[in-house]
């Protein structure tokens, strides 16, 4: 991901009020730090970092932990490109789990 002071998440996800990462000036290798506080605490719980109630569904970012669930996935982007990630990770997993190499459900 290209790191700025910016959190990744609020910038990605198109947060309103987008906020700086708990490491502005980028020198953690912590992708968890390249998040501001409220993302970050979501994330590093093992939740989809928008509402964090959720497991993550996708990330943006390959082999990253930071992502978001599949409802808000489909309330940001809508249900076309939903369908579309989840025929991709189909594809890739036969049908089971997700795109990402941490294991998580
Ligand atoms: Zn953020
Ligand atoms: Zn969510």
């Amino acid at each position: 991901m290209d790191r700025t002071s910016i959190c990744v998440a609020c910038e990605y996800y198109g947060v309103l009020a987008v906020s700086l990462a708990v490491d502005p000036a980028c020198r953690s290798r912590d992708e968890a730090d390249a998040l501001c506080a409220p993302h970050r605490a979501k994330m590093t719980e093992g939740y989809c970092v928008l509402c964090g109630l959720r497991a993550p569904w996708v990330s943006p970012w390959p082999n990253s932990a930071i992502g978001c669930c599949e409802r808000c996935y489909r309330i940001i982007f809508g249900g076309r490109q939903a369908e579309a990630v989840a025929t991709e990770l189909a594809a890739k997993k036969g049908g089971a789990g997700h795109a990402w190499s941490r294991g998580w459900v």
